[in-house]
C-alpha cells in the first residue's frame, strides 16, 4: 500500500461528498486546498555525540477560522501527503463538533520507539523553535496536540520552550494542548479521544431503528468487540467501552501480535501484563494470533481499528466480519476498502466524527488557558451557594433534617474533569443528530458522506460570511 492512498482516499471521500451539494466550484476548491506547508529538516545530536538530520513538516489546512489545530505525529511513515491529508481531516472534524478552529497537523520523521528519552525531548524542542521562527505555532496562530507516538510528556516540552522564548506573552499555555495537567492541562484530555469514541458508538448504536439493516440490535451491552493498537485512544476506548458500555473485549491487536479470548480480555489487565512482559501474548487464558493482521478478520461485532491508516483495504475488506467498523484511527479503511465494507453492508462509524473527541476537549483546554482560569473554580462556588440554600427550605419545609454526609454529597459540585466529559458527551451526542439529520433527510448514501457534507457546507459558509480576503 503506498503511502499517498491516504491523501487519495481523503481526497476521494471530500469529492464524492461535495458532489451532494450545490456549493459553487471555486469555493470546494478552496475548502478542500491546504492553505500553507511548512517543511524542514534540522540537525539534532543523538546520545553518542554524532548528528542525525530530522525532515519534520506543518500543515496548516484551513484559515477560515483561527487558531488551526492538529495534533504532532511521530512516526517513521511521516511525509508531506499523509500531514495534509490528517490536516484536511482536522478540518472537517473541527466543523462537525463545532470547534471553532482551522484544520493543521505535524509530522516528525522518526522513530519513537527507537529515539531515547534524550533524544526525543531535543526532537520535540528544535521542532517547536523551527515553528516559532515561522510563525507555525501560537495561541492565536496555531496549536498543536498528541497524535500517533506523542503524549503529555512531548506537549510539556512544546510549552515549557515556547514559554521560554515568547516570555512577552501572556497566554503562552494555549500554544499547545494535551499538556499534563500540571503544566496548565486538562483532567480528562489523555482519555478524551477514546471517550469520544465510546460516546459516538453508543450514539450510532442507539436506534433500533437505523441499525436493523446492518443486523445489529441496539446498545453496546454484550457486544463483542476487537481492538488494533492499545495505545491512547485504542486503550482508553476499550476500556470505557468494556466499563461503562459493558461492551466485550474479545480481541486485542498489537505490533507483536495479537490476542483473543471469546469470553473476554481484562483491558486493565492487559495493559499490565504488556507492561510487564513487553507483549501482549501470552495473556493468561487468551489464545495467541501470531499475524496481528489476521484478528482483524475475526468474527466480531465491533472492529476498532485505533492504530494507523490503511489498515482495510482491498487486501482484506471481504474478509472483516465486523458489523461495525468504528474508525478511531484517522483513515484506517482506504477508499477501495470503504467501497468493498459498504458493498457488504458494513457501518462504518467514520474518523472524522468518532475520533473528534481530542480536539473537542483540547478546545476546553485552550479556553481554559486563554481564560486563565479552569471551569470548576468559576462555577462551583456558585453552586454550592444556590444548593445550600434550597437544602435549607426543604429542611425548613419538611421539618426534617437531611443527614450530614447526604448534604455534603448533594452541595457539591462537579470535579472539572467531570464538567469536561460531560461536556464532550454533550458534544458527541449533538454531533452525531446532527450528521445523522444529513445522512436520512438528505438521503445520503453513509454516514461518511453524511459528514463530509455536513463539514463542507460549514466550512464553506464561513467563508461566504467572512468574505474572500482580497
Ligand atoms: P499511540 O502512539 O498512543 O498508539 C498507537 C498504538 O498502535 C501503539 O500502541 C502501537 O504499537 C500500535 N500499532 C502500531 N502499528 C500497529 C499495527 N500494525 N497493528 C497493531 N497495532 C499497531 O497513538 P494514538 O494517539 O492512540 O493514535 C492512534 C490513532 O488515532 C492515529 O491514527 C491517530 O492519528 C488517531 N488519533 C489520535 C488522537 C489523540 O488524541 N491521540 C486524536 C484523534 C485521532
Amino acid at each position: 500500500m503506498s503511502r499517498g492512498d491516504f491523501f487519495e482516499s481523503v481526497s476521494h471521500y471530500f469529492d464524492r461528498a461535495a458532489s451532494f451539494t450545490k456549493i459553487p466550484a471555486g469555493l470546494v476548491k478552496q475548502v478542500k486546498s491546504c492553505n500553507a506547508v511548512f517543511r524542514m529538516r534540522f540537525p539534532v545530536r543523538q546520545d553518542d555525540g554524532s548528528i542525525t538530520v530530522v525532515e519534520a513538516f506543518r500543515a496548516e489546512h484551513s484559515y477560515h477560522r483561527l487558531p488551526t489545530k492538529g495534533g504532532i505525529r511521530f512516526s517513521r511513515q511521516v511525509d508531506l501527503n499523509e500531514t495534509i491529508a490528517l490536516a484536511a481531516l482536522m478540518t472537517y472534524k473541527c466543523a462537525i463538533v463545532g470547534v471553532p478552529f482551522g484544520g493543521a497537523k505535524g509530522g516528525v520523521k522518526i522513530d519513537p520507539r527507537a529515539a531515547s528519552d534524550g533524544f526525543r525531548e531535543r526532537v520535540t524542542r528544535r521542532y517547536t523553535a523551527e515553528l516559532i521562527r515561522k510563525n507555525f505555532i501560537g495561541p492565536d496562530i496555531d496549536v498543536p496536540a498528541p497524535d500517533y507516538g506523542t503524549g503529555e510528556r512531548e506537549m510539556g516540552w512544546i510549552v515549557d520552550t515556547y514559554k521560554n522564548l515568547k516570555m512577552n506573552e501572556g497566554d503562552v499555555y494555549a500554544c499547545v494542548t494535551g499538556k499534563p495537567v500540571s503544566m496548565q492541562g486538562i483532567p480528562g484530555r489523555k482519555a478524551a479521544t477514546g471517550r469520544g469514541v465510546y460516546y459516538g458508538i453508543r450514539a450510532a448504536l442507539e436506534h433500533a431503528e437505523d441499525i436493523k439493516a446492518f443486523d445489529l440490535t441496539p446498545g453496546t451491552q454484550g457486544k463483542r468487540v476487537i481492538v488494533q493498537g492499545l495505545g491512547n485512544v485504542g486503550y482508553h476506548a476499550a476500556r470505557i467501552l468494556q466499563d461503562d458500555g459493558g461492551a466485550i473485549i474479545t480481541g486485542i491487536a498489537e505490533r507483536e501480535g495479537g490476542i483473543f479470548n471469546k469470553h473476554g480480555l481484562d483491558v486493565e489487565a492487559v495493559v499490565q501484563h504488556r507492561q510487564e512482559t513487553g507483549s501482549v501474548l501470552n495473556f493468561p487464558g487468551a489464545e495467541n494470533i501470531d499475524d496481528s493482521a489476521a484478528l482483524l478478520e475475526h468474527e466480531c461485532d465491533i472492529l476498532i481499528p485505533a492504530a494507523l491508516e490503511n489498515q482495510i483495504t482491498k487486501k482484506n475488506a471481504g474478509r472483516i466480519q465486523a458489523k461495525v467498523v468504528a474508525e478511531a484511527a484517522n483513515g484506517p479503511v482506504d477508499s477501495d476498502g470503504e467501497a468493498i465494507l459498504r458493498e457488504r453492508n458494513i457501518l462504518m462509524i467514520p474518523d472524522l466524527y468518532l475520533n473528534a473527541g481530542g480536539v473537542t476537549v483540547s478546545y476546553f483546554e485552550w479556553l481554559k488557558n486563554k481564560a486563565g482560569v479552569s471551569f470548576d473554580r468559576m462555577i462551583s462556588r456558585h453552586e454550592e451557594l444556590i444548593k445550600r440554600e434550597l437544602l435549607d427550605e426543604m429542611e425548613i419545609l419538611s421539618g426534617q433534617k437531611i443527614p450530614v454526609l447526604q448534604r455534603d454529597r448533594l452541595i457539591e459540585g462537579p470535579s472539572e474533569e467531570e464538567l469536561v466529559n460531560a461536556a464532550l458527551e454533550h458534544t458527541m451526542i449533538r454531533a452525531y443528530r446532527r450528521i445523522h439529520h444529513f445522512w436520512t433527510e438528505r438521503d445520503l448514501p453513509d454516514l461518511r458522506t453524511a459528514a463530509f457534507v455536513c463539514a463542507l457546507e460549514r466550512v464553506a459558509e464561513s467563508y461566504e460570511l467572512h468574505g474572500i480576503f482580497p
